[in-house]
């Protein structure tokens, strides 16, 4: 089994391509495939750069051109539900891209006219193993299971954060995830995207990213490595 491994921004890739083992390194359209093996499973690791279609052209990629069988994405995103800290971890059940906006025609936010569905669910089994592993690390308070809501918008304002919460039930929100998920609903193929908190999504959330975002993408790094031991 191959794995397709994204994250959005160096931060959150680096470490993983420092420990794996790299057999060959190839770049389409800028965007660099680090082919080779971690933990012992065939993976192609990905920097996909940020927003939603710098993911899905990179999503796209990884399918069509190195035949991946599933796709793990991991990064860090600012929280919506209060209850989630920074450094909490997010498991995608289901993402929405909040920002497609078709409401004039009396379509709901986030809905996507003319596509049968436009809540696009994570693989049970992938959520699963993740979720697993994440509780065995952080313990079970500091995991959430639910909806990730992503938009080509850095999150930054108490009304953004209660628009979003009202209008979707969002746990966190980020500018990739939802991407991924539609790209690999297209290709039928199983994903998961997991999340860690870097801020909460509010007026520090700039300043809070900034500090966090190194320890956020090593909580991810952590889990992808668990679900890599166990697949
Ligand atoms: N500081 C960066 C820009 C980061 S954009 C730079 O200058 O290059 C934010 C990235 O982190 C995106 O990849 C997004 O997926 C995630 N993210 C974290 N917190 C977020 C928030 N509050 N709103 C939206 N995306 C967030």
């Amino acid at each position: 089994m191959l794995l397709g491994i994204i994250g959005a921004m160096h931060e959150e890739v680096i470490e993983l391509k420092e420990v794996m083992e790299l057999i060959e390194t190839s770049e389409i359209g800028g965007y660099q495939f680090f082919k080779g093996t971690l933990l012992n499973k065939e993976i192609v690791l990905v920097e996909c750069g940020i927003g939603k279609v710098n993911a899905a052209i990179c999503s796209t990629l990884l399918i069509q051109e190195f035949s991946v069988d599933k796709v793990l994405f991991t990064g860090v995103a600012g929280g919506l539900n209060p209850d989630i800290n920074i450094g909490d971890i997010v498991i995608s059940t289901d993402l929405i891209e909040h920002d497609f906006d078709c409401t004039a025609f009396g379509y709901e936010q986030g809905v996507i006219p003319r596509m049968e569905n436009s809540k696009f669910k994570a693989d049970l089994e992938l959520i699963d193993l993740a979720k697993k592993v994440a509780t065995e690390n952080f313990g079970e308070n500091r995991v959430f299971v639910g909806r990730i809501l992503s938009g080509d918008m850095f999150v930054a304002s108490n009304e953004k954060i209660n628009w979003l919460r009202e209008t979707f039930i969002g746990e966190c929100t980020e500018m990739e995830g939802a991407s991924v998920a539609h790209v690999c609903q297209i290709l039928n193929k199983p994903f998961v995207v997991i999340r860690s908190i870097s801020d909460k999504a509010n007026h520090d959330a700039n300043m809070n990213f900034d500090e966090f975002v190194k320890l956020a993408a090593q909580n991810s790094k952590i889990i992808i490595e668990g679900m890599l031991n166990a697949l």
